[in-house]
C-alpha cells in the first residue's frame, strides 16, 4: 500500500447553510434511529421537514433525545422500540406508525451489528445474528412499507413517487473484509436485495436506494478512530483524507429521498471519501 502522510482533518467540516425543507409534510421511519448513523439521519431528515419516527433496540433515553431534537427543529417525532429482526415486532412498529402519522412515505433501512471473528473461530450464532438484523431485517421493513406505499399510491401534494427506501449497507458490499464474513455476506445481501425490491416495484412508482457508507465516526468502529495511530492507519484508505461524519451521510440521505432524486432508482452511492477508489493503487500499486 503507498505511504502516506497523516492528515486526519476530520475536525474539519465542510459549511453548509440552512437545509432545505425538501420533505415538508413526509412521514418518515428510521431504524436504528437511536445512535451514529441512524441518528445522524434521523435529524436530517427533520430538518429538511420530516415527521419522523426513530426506532431503537435497547437504548431508549438516546432514542427518546433524538426524537426531541427532531420537535426542537420543528418536525413531529417519537421513539420506538423494536427488534427489526422480529416479524411481528416489525409489523406492530408499522401499525403504530399509520395509527400515530397515517402513513409512510419514506424508509431508512439502517440497523445494523458486527459479530466480528475470524472464520474458524465465528459461531453459528454470531452469524446467524448479524444476518438477521442487517438483512432479515432490511427483508422485513422494506415488505411492510411497500404494503403501505401499494396502498395509498401518489399523493402528488406530497411526493411525486408512492414511497422511497434508502437501504443502508456499506463499503463491504463490494470491499471483500476478512474477519468479518457474517458482516460482508449481509451488506452483499443488501446491496441485491435493494436492487431487486427496485426493479420489482419501480412500475408503482416506489424508489429503492443504497446508500453504502464507508468509515463514518460512531460506536460501531470506535477502535478505528479513538487513538491516533488507528486514525492514521484508516487515513492510507481513504483518499479524502478525513473521517466520515454522520451528517454527512444524514445530508445525502434526505436529498436521495426527496423529489430532486426522482429518477434515481436502483442506485448504489458510495458516501465514503473515495474508499471505494482503490487507494492502494494511487501511486500505481
Ligand atoms: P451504531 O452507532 O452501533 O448504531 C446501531 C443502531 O442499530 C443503534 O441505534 C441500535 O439500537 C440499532 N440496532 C441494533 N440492533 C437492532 C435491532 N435488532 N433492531 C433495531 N435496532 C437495532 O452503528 P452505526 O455505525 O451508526 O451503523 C448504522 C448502520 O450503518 C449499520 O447498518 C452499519 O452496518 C452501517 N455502516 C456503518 C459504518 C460506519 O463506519 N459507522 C460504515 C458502513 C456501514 P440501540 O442502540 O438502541 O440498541
Amino acid at each position: 500500500m503507498a505511504d502516506r502522510p497523516s492528515n486526519d482533518r476530520s475536525a474539519v467540516t465542510q459549511p453548509h447553510g440552512e437545509p432545505v425543507r425538501r420533505l415538508t409534510g413526509q412521514k418518515a421511519l428510521v431504524t436504528g434511529g437511536s445512535s451514529g448513523i441512524g441518528e445522524g439521519i434521523a435529524i436530517e431528515l427533520g430538518k429538511a421537514g420530516a415527521d419522523v419516527v426513530v426506532n431503537y433496540l435497547g437504548n431508549r433515553e438516546a432514542a427518546e433525545a433524538v426524537a426531541q431534537t427532531i420537535i426542537d427543529n420543528g418536525s413531529k417525532a417519537y421513539a420506538h422500540r423494536a427488534d427489526v429482526s422480529d416479524e411481528s415486532n416489525v409489523q406492530e412498529m408499522f401499525d403504530r406508525m399509520r395509527r400515530e402519522f397515517g402513513t409512510i412515505d419514506i424508509l431508512v433501512c439502517n440497523a445494523g451489528i458486527q459479530k466480528d471473528a475470524g472464520l474458524l473461530d465465528m459461531t453459528i450464532d454470531q452469524w446467524r445474528a448479524v444476518l438477521d438484523v442487517n438483512l432479515t431485517g432490511q427483508f422485513l421493513c422494506a415488505r411492510e412499507a411497500i404494503r403501505e406505499f401499494k396502498r395509498r399510491g401518489v399523493v402528488e401534494e406530497v411526493s411525486c413517487a408512492a414511497g422511497k427506501i434508502i437501504s443502508i449497507s456499506s463499503v463491504h458490499d463490494i470491499i471483500p473484509w476478512a474477519g468479518h464474513v457474517n458482516y460482508a455476506a449481509s451488506k452483499g445481501g443488501v446491496k441485491l436485495l435493494m436492487q431487486s425490491i427496485a426493479q420489482e416495484v419501480a412500475p408503482d412508482r416506489i424508489r429503492v436506494n443504497c446508500l453504502s457508507p464507508g468509515a463514518i465516526r460512531t460506536p460501531i468502529n470506535r477502535q478505528a478512530w479513538e487513538s491516533q495511530e488507528a486514525r492514521d492507519a484508516l487515513m492510507t484508505l481513504i483518499p479524502y483524507n478525513r473521517i466520515g461524519e454522520v451528517d454527512d451521510v444524514g445530508r445525502v440521505a434526505a436529498w436521495i429521498a426527496s423529489d430532486d432524486a426522482d429518477y434515481i432508482t436502483g442506485a448504489v452511492l458510495y458516501v465514503d471519501g473515495g474508499m471505494t477508489l482503490y487507494p492502494g493503487f494511487e501511486t500505481g500499486g
